[in-house]
């Protein structure tokens, strides 16, 4: 069986308009050019994925079911624009975190790259064709340890310096930018 080729999304900064432990559907806002970015990539075969740390769950601040209101609205928008993501992956833990179910030492916390080979194992993933494409450096390192290409995308909401310790493959302004990078 061909494996496939997939684009890692951060959620927050990357996709959506980074707010702090955003704990509401209604704080979610779309960066400028994020779905058309996505739809091109879609276009081009890659599978999407979505890639994201919420602590805010062991720290006490929402929980899951509110969480997959946020995600269910996610998905509603970016399906009112034409983009449909295959799946989402999300973390829940965080070792200094309240609940105590939560508070753990997990592989799947980016820089950790446990969630993405999750996905890599069930969607068939070549991950040596796939990108991380994220806000920080979190994210950059998650995707090399996956063994993936990484993607940096420096925007207004995003805190990233570009020098970070590890060598980021590519820095872009948005999604399009880097869509347009690798469906030419
Ligand atoms: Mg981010
Ligand atoms: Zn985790």
């Amino acid at each position: 069986m061909k494996k496939r080729k997939a684009v890692f999304l951060d959620r927050d900064g990357t996709i959506v308009v980074h707010v702090p432990y955003l704990s509401s559907p209604n704080q979610l806002k779309l960066l400028p050019n994020a779905s058309h970015g996505i739809r091109l990539f879609k276009e081009h075969g890659y599978l999407i994925i979505v890639i994201t740390n919420q602590s805010g769950i062991a720290r006490g601040f929402f929980d899951e079911k509110r969480l997959t209101l946020i995600h269910r609205k996610l998905t509603g928008m970016l399906e009112n624009e034409g983009v449909v993501i295959d799946d989402l992956y999300y973390c829940p833990h965080h070792t200094e975190g309240i609940i105590e179910h939560y508070k753990v030492d997990c592989d799947c916390r980016k820089p950790k790259p446990g969630m993405i080979l999750d996905a890599a194992r069930k969607y068939h993933i070549d991950l040596t064709q796939s990108l991380m494409i994220g806000d920080s450096e979190t994210d950059m390192l998650a995707g090399k340890n996956a063994g993936c290409r990484c993607v940096l995308i420096k925007n207004d909401c995003s805190s990233a310096s570009t020098d970070m310790v590890i060598r980021i493959d590519y820095v872009v302004k948005d999604l399009l930018e880097a869509a347009r990078i690798f469906t030419q």
